[in-house]
């Protein structure tokens, strides 16, 4: 295979001057997040704000005098050692040299070996054109699986006027973070061993029992009704991939189905001597299917790992560097999901302060929701300026 002559650097050498500069940069830009002329005022305006970021770097933001520095920040692994500054940063980004775009992108390969939204939405057209002949599924189902503890039961989470189950909370907020589409909630179904359908085993170190989830996806599958856009399946039981050790959620496009598991007690270094299950449900389990539920549907919904800003569509290589990663989606895949579910960008925001408010009010253990409420609030007011 040749190489391609499209990377953004051979933009750059090619260039005649800094008119042709500013016009690479904007064809970049409509690459990343596409045309924003049909969205409303503060659609537009978010997305130019990340369009600020990725072409004027960390130096320029925000002409107006106001620092919106905290909304988005560049994509840096967590797993990185030691703390590291702005200027560890920006020295890494310009050594790492990525032509036009030279703040956010830290990595040399060309943009569109990322999924940048236009290739997200050619993709989507493609699936759409397929299902041409199909009824409109706009719905997520979430499908509880097998049984759980009686305190997943008990738990009962106060929000305004409403007494939300477990489940319910995590549709609830599932409702605002896809908001335009519908999430439904399906009652529980029990694993029939008997039939084998989804293979089962005991973890050889944590002796507790998994399920394989390449075989929870067809599963699923089967229990997705006509109208349902996609399912995940919510499992108290470790879940693990084929030839792994264990797995927090996954997503198979090709089933239009995912599942996560939220029973595993986190641990850095298994001991048998200290383990324990998880015994209540708190702000950090909350917090992890929150997390975990959103970001495997993301993934259902088309959009790949992001490589542009700290997102919640970052990939992650463990449990906890999974919960260290963003509620929130960057600009690039924000822009994605938009079109997928057709909402107002900041009637969203509005719904998710809401909802998160009322989180934060049970969940006094779990600062990330506390962050998470800084951020809308600032996001929020930045947009009605
Ligand atoms: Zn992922
Ligand atoms: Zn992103």
């Amino acid at each position: 295979m040749g190489q391609t002559t499209t990377s953004l650097s051979s933009n750059k050498e090619n260039s005649e001057g800094q008119q042709q500069t500013s016009a690479s940069t904007e064809n970049d830009f409509q690459f990343l997040i596409g045309r924003l002329e049909n969205l409303p005022d503060s659609a537009r305006k978010l997305f130019n704000l990340g369009k600020q970021y990725l072409t004027t770097g960390s130096k320029n933001r925000d002409s107006g005098g106001n620092d919106f520095s905290s909304l988005f920040q560049p994509y840096l692994p967590l797993h990185t050692d030691g703390d590291i500054s702005t200027e560890d940063i920006n020295s890494t980004l310009r050594e790492t040299g990525t032509g036009m775009l030279d703040t956010p992108l830290r990595k040399s390969a060309p943009l569109h070996h990322f999924q940048t939204y236009i290739q997200w939405k050619a993709a989507q057209d493609l699936n759409n054109f397929y299902s041409l002949c199909l009824p409109k599924r706009h719905t997520i189902y979430l499908q509880p699986i097998n049984t759980f503890p009686e305190f997943v039961h008990s738990y009962r989470l106060k929000n305004q006027s409403l007494e939300l189950n477990l489940f319910e909370t995590v549709q609830a907020f599932l409702q605002v973070f896809f908001c335009g589409l519908e999430v439904l909630l399906l009652p529980p179904v029990m694993l029939d061993n008997t039939k084998q359908e989804v293979r089962s085993r005991v973890h050889p170190v944590m002796e507790s029992q998994q399920l394989c989830i390449n075989d929870l996806y067809p599963f699923l599958q089967r229990l997705l009704p006509p109208n349902g856009l996609c399912i995940m399946g919510i499992s108290w039981t470790d879940i693990y991939p084929e030839g792994h050790n264990f797995v927090l959620g996954e997503a198979s496009v090709q089933h239009q189905a995912a599942a996560i598991s939220f029973g595993r007690f986190e641990f850095s270094r298994f001991d048998a001597a200290t383990h324990r299950d998880v015994v209540e449900i708190n702000g950090a389990i909350l917090w992890k299917l929150l997390k975990s539920s959103s970001h495997e549907l993301c993934h259902l919904l088309g959009l790949q790992h992001c490589t542009f800003f700290q997102c919640a569509m970052n990939e992650s290589s463990s449990v906890p560097e999974a919960m260290e990663q963003p509620l929130f989606l960057c600009p690039v895949c924000l822009r994605k999901l938009q079109r997928a579910c057709g909402f107002d960008v900041l009637e969203r925001y509005v719904l998710l302060r809401k909802f998160l408010t009322g989180v934060a009010d049970q969940v006094s253990d779990e600062a990330k929701v506390q962050e998470c409420l800084v951020w809308l609030d600032q996001c929020i007011s930045y947009l009605n300026s």
